[in-house]
């Protein structure tokens, strides 16, 4: 069977009949003013584009299922005297917005035209359909251009000296039809089809094939949709909203999709069809006023709506049409909503008993906790929009406008916030995103260079705010209604919503950050509703989730936030910054250093402002693990740049007052340059060449974990070896550190239990991490440079160089470096964690990349089996509430297998 009767199907057969028609079948079966209709399966489409035939039997199925159509509306298709009229749309698995295709009032003919004249009592409305209908096969169905229809109507509009459509009359719309129907036999040699039958398959052949549009193709790939799932196909028998003034037209929402809250929502359009509304050609009125037009189908809308959300559960958007007085459903659907609507009404529905705590946390997710903890702009400031782009990248930013990358570095430095506005960013406007609070571009989409970039730095982006004109030249730019914005004038972005402000608009914290940072009571009697939501479902993902979460930390600041974030220690405290400021020098002497002695004695010099940041940080962090990690970075980063040095060397040389200590700085310099410094003398290998660094460090954490304890503290921590990629790398140094620990405990007389691990993040560490495992007592996955080392990217340049030319060309539909690719690295995640537990059965595993903050990375360490994921402190209620709902998720998955 490749087709169903509506009353045939329901909401859980999506994959058979996608979204639009297993809702449609859903809403015949509990009993609501569907209009008759049936579904033509993915399968049937999957087929099609096999083997370019229809399956067989369809078209017998199709008649048979046209046939029921037709005693239901008490008409025939195409009949000249009262033609049933049927639409053909599209509807996939998942939503694919604007994709693909439809078709509508299939039937029409030159003789069915003069019936459904005669029946609608209106000759206005038939020749209009007829012509919609010319349209919409013409550009769909056989492929013309639908600007020859446009000018066409242009010219129709013209001649009669009309502004819109609607003030053309019904022989206005009769020749048309005429210059259309020419226009199709132009461009195809052939008539329009006076066959209505014919029309209807043709129109679903053209749904079928539109799956494979290039634009789809595209989207898909994109948006990681399937490329093989085929599009379901709708025929309904067509209802008319532009029937006069008992009809009409509109959308409406169980509740508000932008808060949450509960009343009616939504917009009605009297006299007029669904695409009119779309338009904009008239102004739609607020659903209440339905009440005033047409109370008996206003009250029957209110029921329905009250029965769609019981039945689903949830937020319902709807379709409807109602025409002469007679109310019917066109669509309904699970709605969108905003991030903080979501956790209101997930939180309402549990409260009102239609949900369990589980589902309300299946309902949320982290990107939606994530734009809630953006900073934004204040409501009640005062705003002039001049544009809207797109959201590319979350958060509110304030700054003068700078049209080019030097002055956005100059300024910046100066202390000014700018924002670097750009017709397109490229490569080359890399450090001047770096400096800017924000970047606007007047072209581009979500995946242009100015939003990827922006998104992988955190930075707010609103990009193709194709209003504006942007004269990089004479840095300014232009924009609606003649707005003028000059290099250095304030602007403010909106990366959440998209709106570009000008002038100045107050920026206010989030409540729900300031509710995480402890400011905010969600028990308080005048509590926000949607901090109590997010109170509720935070506690929620807690109780469920198997993961731990930690920070990414280093300073006692960042662990303090941390902790108020909800961090369980920190899986990764990186010590690179106790090597810099005042500290360089110190470094600088210990790569200079000729002799044990030199050294050592910087190396002693290092070691007690290290002791004294991990002081803070074990006491910021008291009773939870800390993950210290070994210096990583090559030793190079910590000297003057070699270019500038080589100047200040020749140009003193010049002078004849050459410094011999730069003269030997410099030669270090030359000596430790390398070309690719990210695959070069860093982490582990460090420890290995530079004799005594590690054993200062690991002796600066014991030394610190003893202070702690003499203070009556319970410091809990890890030593964590880098880049390690072979077994007996780690054993020189976890013995070499052992002994170090083993020296401060005898010498304190303390007694020390401090883990030595390792970091897993080099493919050959995955791939022998049986062996590993026997001398690590954890793993912590590094999956940035796993990723980097995995795919051959360098991190700090593809980004910026190349990475939105593949996401528009759809080789990965989002960063690998900001989502976990489960596949590649994924895969030698899952080895290197199997073999190691079979090695060691009670290691403990974790990943402290920046994928730890990533929802759908989150789901797969959880999958994976890890024990806890640790990430930047910001990112650590995302990691909380992804990895409740990961528990959740799998458990609802392992009932759905047993059952
Ligand atoms: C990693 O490589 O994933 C990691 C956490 O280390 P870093 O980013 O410091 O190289
Ligand atoms: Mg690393």
């Amino acid at each position: 069977m490749f087709s169903y009767d509506f009353s045939q199907g329901n909401k859980d057969m999506r994959d058979l009949l996608g979204g639009k028609g297993a809702n449609l079948a859903e809403m015949t079966n509990l009993g609501l003013p569907v209009p008759p209709g049936f579904t033509i399966t993915t399968k049937a489409c999957q087929v099609y584009l096999e083997t370019g035939k229809e399956p067989p039997g369809l078209t017998d199925e199709v008649t048979a299922h046209l046939a029921t159509i037709e005693r239901a509306r008490g008409k025939t298709l195409g009949d000249p005297a009262d033609p049933l009229l049927v639409s053909v749309r599209s509807g996939a698995k998942f939503s694919m917005p604007g994709m693909m295709d439809t078709v509508l009032n299939i039937g029409l003919t030159d003789d069915s035209v003069h019936g459904l004249a005669a029946q609608a009592n209106d000759e206005r409305f038939a020749w209009d359909s007829y012509r919609r209908l010319l349209q919409m096969f013409g550009k769909t169905v056989l492929g013309i251009d639908g600007e020859r229809f446009e000018s066409a109507l242009e010219d129709a509009k013209q001649a009669r000296n009309a502004e819109h459509d609607v003030d053309l009359d019904a022989e206005d719309l009769r020749d048309l039809v005429a210059a259309y129907k020419r226009i199709v036999q132009e461009e195809t040699g052939k008539e329009f089809p006076q066959d209505p039958r014919e029309q209807l398959d043709a129109a679903i052949r053209a749904v079928f094939e539109s799956w494979n549009a290039p634009r789809a193709v595209t989207y898909r790939r994109q948006e990681r949709i399937p490329g093989d799932l085929g599009t379901a196909v709708n025929v309904v028998a067509m209802v008319f909203g532009n029937l006069g003034a008992g009809s009409g037209t509109g959308v409406a929402f169980t509740r508000d999709p932008a808060s949450g809250a509960r009343g009616i929502y939504g917009d009605y359009l009297s006299n007029a069809q669904g695409e009119d509304v779309v338009a904009g050609i008239r102004n739609t009125v607020p659903l209440t006023e339905l009440a005033r037009l047409d109370q008996t189908s206003y009250h029957q809308l209110l029921d329905i709506m009250a029965t769609l959300e019981g039945h689903y559960r949830d937020l319902c958007d709807i379709e409807f049409t109602i025409e002469r007085g007679k109310l019917w459903m066109l669509q309904t659907r699970v709605g969108k909503r905003t991030a903080a609507a979501a956790f209101r009404i997930a939180t309402q529905l549990v409260d009102e008993g239609l949900i369990d705590e589980d589902e309300a946390l299946r309902r949320v997710d982290g990107h939606q906790l994530a734009q809630l903890m953006f900073p934004r702009f204040d409501d009640r400031g005062r705003r002039r929009r001049i544009s809207r782009g797109m959201n590319a990248s979350p958060g509110a930013a304030v700054g003068r406008a700078v049209f080019d990358n030097a002055t956005a570095v100059e300024w910046a430095r100066s202390g000014e916030s700018v924002i670097l506005v750009r017709r397109e960013t490229n490569p080359d406007d890399l450090e001047g995103m770096i400096a800017a609070r924000g970047i606007l571009t007047s072209r581009g989409g979500k995946t242009s260079h100015a939003a990827v970039v922006a998104r992988g730095m955190g930075k707010t982006c609103v990009c193709g705010a194709e209003e504006l004109d942007v004269d990089t030249v004479g840095r300014r730019f232009t924009g609606p209604g003649g707005v003028e914005v000059h290099e250095g004038d304030v602007i403010s972005i909106d990366g959440t919503s998209g709106e570009v402000f000008l002038g100045e608009v107050p920026v206010v914290d989030s409540p729900v950050v300031r509710y995480f940072e402890g400011d905010l009571d969600p028990r308080a009697a005048d509590a926000d509703e949607l901090v109590r939501a997010v109170d509720r479902i935070m506690r929620l993902a807690d109780a469920r989730r198997r993961l731990d979460v930690r920070a990414n930390a280093d300073s006692p600041a960042d662990a303090t936030r941390a902790r108020s974030m909800g961090a369980h220690g920190i899986g990764l405290c990186r010590t690179e910054h106790m090597f810099l400021g005042e500290r360089r020098t110190h470094v600088e002497r210990l790569i200079l250093a000729e002799g044990d002695e030199e050294r050592e004695k910087a190396l002693a010099a290092l070691l007690p402002p290290q002791r004294d940041d991990f002081i803070g940080i074990f006491a910021a962090m008291d009773g939870m693990p800390v993950t210290v990690r070994l210096l990583d970075p090559p030793l190079h980063e910590f000297l003057p740049d070699l270019t500038e040095l080589s100047v200040r060397v020749a140009v003193a040389r010049e002078r004849g007052e050459v410094d011999p200590d730069d003269v030997r700085l410099l030669r270090a310099v030359r000596r430790l340059h390398e070309e690719n410094p990210m695959l070069g003398l860093r982490g582990v290998r460090l420890g290995l060449l530079v004799p005594g660094l590690f054993t200062m460090q690991v002796r600066a954490i014991a030394e610190a974990a003893v202070a702690r304890i003499e203070a009556g503290g319970d410091p809990r921590v890890e030593v964590m070896i880098p880049l390690v990629g072979a077994v007996q790398e780690l054993e020189l140094i976890r013995d070499e550190a052992r002994a170090a620990i083993d020296d401060v405990q005898e010498r304190a007389g303390v007694a020390l239990s401090i883990p030595v691990g390792t970091m897993i993040e080099l493919p050959r560490a995955a791939l022998t991490a049986g062996r590993i495992a026997r001398a690590a007592e954890f793993f912590s996955f590094g999956t940035n440079d796993l990723t980097q080392t995995a795919w051959g990217f360098s991190r700090d340049d593809v980004e910026g160089a190349f990475f939105s030319a593949y996401l528009e060309k759809g080789i990965f539909g989002v960063s690998p470096f900001e989502s976990l690719d489960a596949e590649g690295v994924g895969r030698l995640v899952r080895i290197a964690c199997e073999e190691g537990r079979a090695a060691r059965p009670d290691l403990k595993v974790g990943v402290c990349g920046e994928h730890g903050g990533d929802p759908a990375s989150v789901h797969f360490f959880h999958e994976v089996g890890l024990d806890y994921v640790s990430c930047s402190p910001f990112r650590v209620p995302v990691a909380r509430v992804e990895a409740g709902r990961a528990a959740v998720l799998a458990s609802a998955d392992a009932g759905d297998e047993s059952r």
